[in-house]
């Protein structure tokens, strides 16, 4: 595992629990409008923090915290994420796992082992592969994505907690195409408006959607501001 980042405690990274949050670093996407470069490029990586640190951590405060979440970067592409997640569940902790639904194998491995609680799964666009490859940095295949369309599926028949989720951007989504999101993926699914900042490609002509317009996505979706 190569983590780059631990946040002790939150109250909001998995609903309903008081977690720890790992953050993985690497990602096999290239989404511009991403607001984690460090985590993503290479060239701005930092020293990783050891796993066993964490796990003492851990260990040592599991009575202040019931879960664990684990995100990125994209945690799918570290192949030792079984045994890391093994460790934290002989804890008694629940695990939340974000994932961007590019490495399926290792998803059913997860829950076949009953490994994750819970799992959330970005959905960058449409089920266009036209459509989705603008939206992680045009280096989607059409292998990667059908592994994509096999870990919707998956995660639906799962029978885990779950949630689909959308960070919608002006430039990149249009209205139509956030309802035809919410037809297919309710109820579990939400959309969180882009936020202009320190994003992985700072030319793009990305931009957040006006109050007028969230206003009226907000009639059929659930939003996060
Ligand atoms: S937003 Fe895209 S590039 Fe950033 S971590 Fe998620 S999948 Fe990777």
């Amino acid at each position: 595992m190569h983590i780059a980042g631990f946040q002790k405690q939150s109250l909001i990274d998995y609903p309903g629990n008081i977690s720890s949050v790992i953050f993985t670093q690497g990602c096999n996407f290239r989404c511009g409008y991403c607001h984690n470069p460090t985590l993503v490029l290479p060239e701005y990586f930092e020293a990783n923090i050891n796993p066993n640190e964490i796990l003492t951590y851990i260990k040592k405060y599991q009575n202040l915290l019931n879960a664990v979440v684990i995100t990125g970067g994209e945690p799918t592409i570290h192949r030792d994420l079984p045994e890391f997640i093994t460790k934290l569940k002989e804890l008694g902790l629940k695990v939340k796992l974000d994932t961007n639904g590019t490495h399926p194998h290792v998803l059913r491995k997860l829950i076949d082992a009953k490994l994750i609680d819970f799992v959330a799964m970005d959905i960058k666009h449409i089920l266009s592969l036209k459509q989705y490859n603008k939206s992680v940095g045009n280096i989607l295949t059409k292998e990667i994505f059908q592994k994509v369309i096999y870990s919707i599926a998956m995660i639906k028949q799962s029978g885990l907690e779950h949630e689909f989720r959308t960070t919608i951007v002006k430039g990149l989504h249009t209205i139509d195409e956030i309802r035809s999101l919410k037809l297919q993926f309710s109820p579990n699914y939400k959309i969180q408006n882009y936020k202009p900042g320190k994003t992985l490609n700072p030319q793009s002509l990305f931009a957040s959607f006006p109050d007028e317009e969230l206003k009226l996505m907000d009639q059929i979706c659930s939003i996060t501001y």
